[in-house]
């Protein structure tokens, strides 16, 4: 496996992968790797030639008060997980690099960006989208792998790449879950050992929902409710959102629909911030 922290190191291997016509596969990750990351690693080997993980955490997605200080940061074990996995080439974008000085341009999706997690967290995609499209133009991958645990942020990649007609494809893997049902997250390891016991909730909440759904249910608002109650029984936990929207669209649904339901919340646990989600 190879290192990579320049610019002209990736630039090197992807010129040299599309001379040889090789497929690339790209998993784009913030680091702290962990199962649901090796997941998207995974699918990629299968899918493509060559595998390349980069870990950036990336400033530019986080607000003035969000914690990219503390957003947890561990590349030994990154780089040895890739190893074991199978990656071709581990790249560690350097900041100066990629946002060099008199950086000033923007790539903004401008509808479903709004929802969800676009209302509390300001300017967040469109700092994904600037980093994405910085890195797939720099990697020049056939394929990127992104994970449903960030459904909106999948749609949102998947309609830039729509839109502008970038070369590639997007392919979504499910969400991958702890043992007792906690969505993986890299700041999962962020939580205190109370805060963790009650983060269970979350996932508990939105499987309560559905089998409301499986019952018969389909008013949102009531549905909503009940996520409400669950997870506000949980002394730690402050609500962000519940949104009950299409997957689509993410426009918010009052009546559920089987088979474009999308059902979505945001938390706090202290100082952590966790998403969740499933489809209906
Ligand atoms: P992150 O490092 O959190 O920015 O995530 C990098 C990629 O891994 C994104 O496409 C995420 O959606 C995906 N990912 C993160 N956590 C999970 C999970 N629990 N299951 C599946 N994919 C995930």
């Amino acid at each position: 496996m190879e290192k990579c922290y320049s610019l002209e190191e990736i630039k090197e291997c992807s010129d040299k992968w599309q001379r040889s016509s090789q497929t690339v596969g790209f998993v784009p990750t913030m680091g702290n790797l962990h199962s649901g990351h090796l997941c998207l690693i995974k699918e990629a080997k299968l899918q493509c030639d060559r595998v390349v993980v980069s870990v950036f955490v990336n400033p530019e997605q986080f607000g003035p008060n969000e914690d990219f200080k503390e957003y947890p940061r561990s590349e030994e074990s990154d780089i040895q997980l890739c190893e074991e996995s199978g990656v071709n080439v581990v790249w560690f974008p350097q900041k100066t690099q990629i946002y060099p000085e008199g950086f000033s341009t923007y790539a903004e999706e401008d509808d479903l960006s709004h929802f969800l997690c676009g209302k509390s967290r300001q300017g967040h995609f469109r700092g994904v989208c600037t980093v994405l499209v910085i890195l797939f133009n720099l990697v020049r991958p056939q394929k990127v792998f992104l994970g449903q645990k960030d459904a909106q942020q999948a749609l949102v990649v998947k309609k830039m790449i729509q839109d502008w007609h970038l070369p590639l494809e997007a392919v979504v893997c499910p969400l991958q879950r702890e043992y007792d049902g906690l969505a993986m997250s890299s700041r999962n390891a962020n939580l205190s050992r109370e805060q963790r016991t009650q983060s269970t909730v979350v996932c508990q909440s939105l499987e309560a929902a559905k089998k409301l759904i499986l019952q018969g249910k389909t008013d949102a608002s009531r549905i909503a409710g009940e996520i409400n109650h669950i997870l506000t029984k949980k002394r730690l936990i402050r609500v962000i959102y519940i949104e009950i929207v299409s997957r689509k669209t993410l426009r918010p649904l009052k009546k559920i629909e089987t088979g474009d339901t999308l059902i979505a919340v945001a938390v706090w646990l202290g100082s952590v911030r966790l998403i969740d989600n499933i489809e209906v």
